[in-house]
């Protein structure tokens, strides 16, 4: 049976594991650390549990698809809920808006809040909703750009009329079309930070991701986030997938003048495979030759998407003016990401996310105890003196958290532990602590993202936030699955057993 390896068991590489398995390859999973996550992992200590990387859910089916790909009823492994309140956001003003799952009621709330706000909610969702509609099919689910792609009914669609996309407004720009209210602007600005973007910069287009969060749903597995590496790694392991730890690959072996692959380096030992998937970011893979092959021009130039700090804190007490997600915004949105992406350092009044998964599971916190993880974007690490930054960054937290939530933390923290773009850099490999590989910044990233197949090289794909369709988990799942079918294109052409 023809045998893959896999480089790097974050969620898109184990996911590219158990879809390449289920077509029947024989498949090894090479991962440097000790456990399989990735970014999805979490920390344990003194009765705290804290997931360390992603917190928020949507598209569950995208991971429930996996179980039945393998025959397996998902539930039996992995539970979920819809969440009824999303997040909770609090302003500068003193301002609060609990905002509900359910749109219509969400629209109502804003319209307490902000006059005319409640119509102008409707309409945004409606426009986010067509624009996934047309846009999702071709953006995200399919290899792109291609000609394949671009000729399909939907390429031809926004071909005939790329105002579909509203590529010519930022997001801000057209979220202070859209609203009213100042605050509802910055609420909908937020979106573009989903995939480490600016929203003073990126496209309007992605103004769809309020779309997946509002009407498709936000959720929360019942034993956490770092329960869909665990199940989707023990997934594998019974589908027969070997799973390497604590295996860092050294290389990419290519053949016939790097028009193929013939292994992988690991621990000094060449391994033969007759294909190999990379999960590793792409910027790390090229600019620490791992792969000695030239990067493709198109992409080269982009820049990166934001990293984050977060402080993980076992706090005394309980806080029921919170719950599992909350903002804390800051007073100038646009003088924040000025920092982040231009000055490349941490604003003064930074807006905090503070999510606290013992709201839900009890047991991630001892009694009389909440699990927080507060976190603030950061700027990737680009060697910035980041003990200073971390020191203040501490003290900023916790003055917005007492003076917008009305929370004195002082004395609480029990526990601490820190991530910050170097730490999340040296342990996921991700290039300079980036969180989702290029930055959303221009009109043309959806069109520059590395591809998942380079045509010159038969037999290696490439997978994960940091290549196409993009960074988070449903996109990363949404890769893999391109990745597999690529394969299992790829087999037919061969005519490989
Ligand atoms: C703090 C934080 C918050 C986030 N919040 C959310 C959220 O709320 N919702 C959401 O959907 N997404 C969120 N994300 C993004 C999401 O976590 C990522 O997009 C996704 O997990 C990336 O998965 P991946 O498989 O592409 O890469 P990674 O998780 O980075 O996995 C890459 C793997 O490759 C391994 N590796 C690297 N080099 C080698 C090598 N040479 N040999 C072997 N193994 C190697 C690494 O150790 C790692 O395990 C967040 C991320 C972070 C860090």
């Amino acid at each position: 049976m023809a045998e893959i390896a896999i480089i790097g068991a974050g969620i898109a590489g184990l996911a590219a594991a158990i879809r390449i398995r289920a077509q029947g390859f024989d498949v090894q999973v090479f991962e440097k650390e000790g456990s399989p996550g990735g970014k999805v992992m979490e920390w344990r200590r003194n009765g705290f549990r804290f997931d360390l990387g992603p917190s928020l859910l949507t598209q569950p089916d995208r991971v429930e698809e996996l179980f039945h790909l393998a025959g397996e009823d998902p539930p039996k492994h992995f539970r979920y809920q819809r969440l009824d309140t999303v997040c909770h956001y609090f302003w500068p003003d003193g301002s609060t808006l609990e905002v509900p799952d359910d749109p219509a009621l969400f629209a109502r709330r804003v319209g307490q809040l902000a006059d005319g706000g409640s119509a102008e909610v409707e309409r945004y969702l409606e426009e986010a909703a067509l624009l996934y509609e047309t846009a999702g099919p071709l953006f995200l689910e399919r290899p792109f750009p291609t000609r394949e792609a671009l000729m399909s009914s939907q390429g031809q669609k926004i071909g005939r009329n790329p105002m579909l996309l509203d590529p010519f407004f930022s997001m801000h720009g057209r979220n202070r079309r859209s609203f009213s209210d100042p605050r509802i602007v910055q609420l909908f600005d937020r979106y573009a930070t989903y995939n480490g973007s600016n929203p003073y910069k990126a496209p309007a287009t992605l103004k769809m991701i309020a779309h997946l969060e509002h009407a498709m749903g936000a959720y929360f597995p019942d034993q956490g986030m770092y329960s869909i590496a665990r199940e989707l790694s023990a997934l594998a392991l019974r589908m027969g997938v070997i799973i390497n730890l604590n295996s860092p690959v050294e290389k990419i072996l290519t053949a016939n003048d790097g028009k193929s692959v013939r292994g992988i380096r690991v621990g000094g030992k060449e391994l033969k495979f007759d294909g190999v998937v990379s999960d590793v970011d792409i910027n790390t893979l090229y600019l620490n030759k791992m792969l000695s092959v030239r990067r493709p021009l198109l992409g080269r130039h982009q820049k990166l998407s934001s990293s984050a700090l977060i402080f993980y804190w076992g706090v005394k007490g309980h806080y029921p003016s919170l719950d599992l997600h909350n903002i804390l915004f800051s007073q100038d949105y646009q003088r924040e990401f000025d920092y982040l992406f231009r000055q490349k350092t941490l604003y003064s009044d930074p807006t905090v996310y503070l999510f606290i998964s013992s709201k839900r599971i009890s047991t991630d916190a001892p009694e009389g105890h909440e699990n927080w993880f507060a976190m603030i974007n950061a700027p990737e690490n680009l060697g910035q003196d980041w003990d200073q930054l971390i020191k203040q960054a501490r003290e900023n937290i916790l003055m917005k958290i007492r003076t917008i939530a009305n929370i004195d933390l002082a004395g609480n923290v029990v526990l601490e532990h820190v991530e910050n773009p170097r730490t999340i850099e040296a342990r996921t490999g991700s290039w300079h602590g980036s969180l989702y590989g290029a930055s959303s910044n221009s009109r043309m990233s959806a069109f520059s993202r590395h591809p998942n197949h380079r045509r010159g090289i038969e037999n290696l794909w490439f997978t994960g936030g940091s290549v196409h369709p993009g960074g988070g988990i449903p996109l990363c799942l949404a890769g893999a699955s391109i990745v597999s079918e690529q394969i299992a294109q790829y087999r037919i052409n061969q005519r490989i057993k």
